[in-house]
């Protein structure tokens, strides 16, 4: 096996990413791209078809992480969404990373509606207890209106029943929602929405992210033709305010800690609810800085 070690490193392609609780993880890219990749809002694939890629080159990474990384003690299977892979392939995958990374204890990814309707409850056990210990579902929104615009390719009602047989399988849930996607006018439409899918999905972390214009995209497209208005810095954070209201969370972490925000936010809820909404209002209050537009970055 060792002879197709490529002594060069990794085979990443095109741009790369990966949700920042996993920085320090073993980068694995084992697919191109996302297989949905019709997010108006989105330009991260788009110039990628969606593939997955070769099994030895899946290996060849996995044998030089082998031999470099052994400190790091998580793996993070990148692209877009690699639980698509077919269940036989994606064990594949797991079973070489169990075999020639055993120092690794947890195997991330990122996740969508189609990816986890194709896995059936069984097959998700399968994954969990073969090491993949979290997925990251981008859910953006609760409001549908807003969905089907955003062409985000599934419904509300979808979104919670898949994040629900994610949390059913065991597996941990981390989710990201989108502050700005709805416009000025829609924010606390979505706002509130959101904050119900959260709470009827129950996840164990939320990651709210604000939206950046990316040149390409169709939400570019709407916002230079006037289609499309940004909330300003005190609309977004009160349409985070409204949101942090509305979301109920047995058990769970809020952050907007993400580069894109204005204000990090880190709640553990239910109990930490009432300490973040005051820190967003002392922020509406001017007496909290926000991250300068030049520190922002996706
Ligand atoms: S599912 Fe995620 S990666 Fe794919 S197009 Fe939508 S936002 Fe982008």
């Amino acid at each position: 096996m060792n002879d197709i070690i490529d002594e060069e490193g990794m085979h990443y392609e095109g741009m790369c990413i990966r949700p920042p609780s996993e920085a320090y993880s073993i980068l694995l890219q084992v697919t191109l791209g996302c297989s949905h990749n019709k997010c108006s809002f989105c330009g991260t694939y788009k110039d990628k078809r969606f593939t997955i890629k070769d099994d030895q080159i899946i290996l060849s990474d996995i044998l030089f992480a082998s031999k470099v990384m052994k400190r790091q003690d998580k793996a993070f299977l990148m692209d877009g969404d690699a639980l698509i892979i077919p269940q036989k392939r994606l064990m594949w995958i797991l079973d070489r990373i169990n075999e020639h990374l055993p120092w690794v204890k947890r195997v991330g990814a990122y996740a969508n509606a189609k990816s986890i309707k194709m896995k059936t409850p069984d097959e998700l056990v399968q994954l969990r207890e073969n090491g993949l210990g979290i997925l990251y579902y981008g859910v953006e929104t609760g409001d549908d209106e807003l969905r089907k615009r955003i062409t985000k390719g599934s419904d509300a009602k979808t979104c919670i029943a898949m994040g629900r047989k994610l949390k059913e399988a065991g597996i941990n849930l981390s989710v990201t929602v989108l502050l700005g996607i709805a416009g000025k006018e829609g924010s606390l439409k979505h706002a509130k929405a959101t904050g119900e899918l959260l709470s009827a999905m129950d996840p164990d972390f939320v990651g709210a992210l604000t939206v950046m214009i990316i040149p390409g995209t169709p939400l570019y497209e709407d916002f230079t033709s006037g289609h499309f208005e940004l909330p300003d810095q005190r609309g977004l954070l009160t349409e985070l305010r409204e949101m942090i209201t509305h979301t109920h969370l047995s058990r769970g972490l809020f952050y907007s800690n993400h580069a894109s925000n204005y204000l990090p936010v880190k709640a553990r809820l239910p109990r930490g609810k009432q300490d973040a909404l005051d820190l967003i209002d002392r922020a509406l209050r001017g007496d909290v800085g926000l991250r300068p537009e030049w520190m922002r970055a996706l």
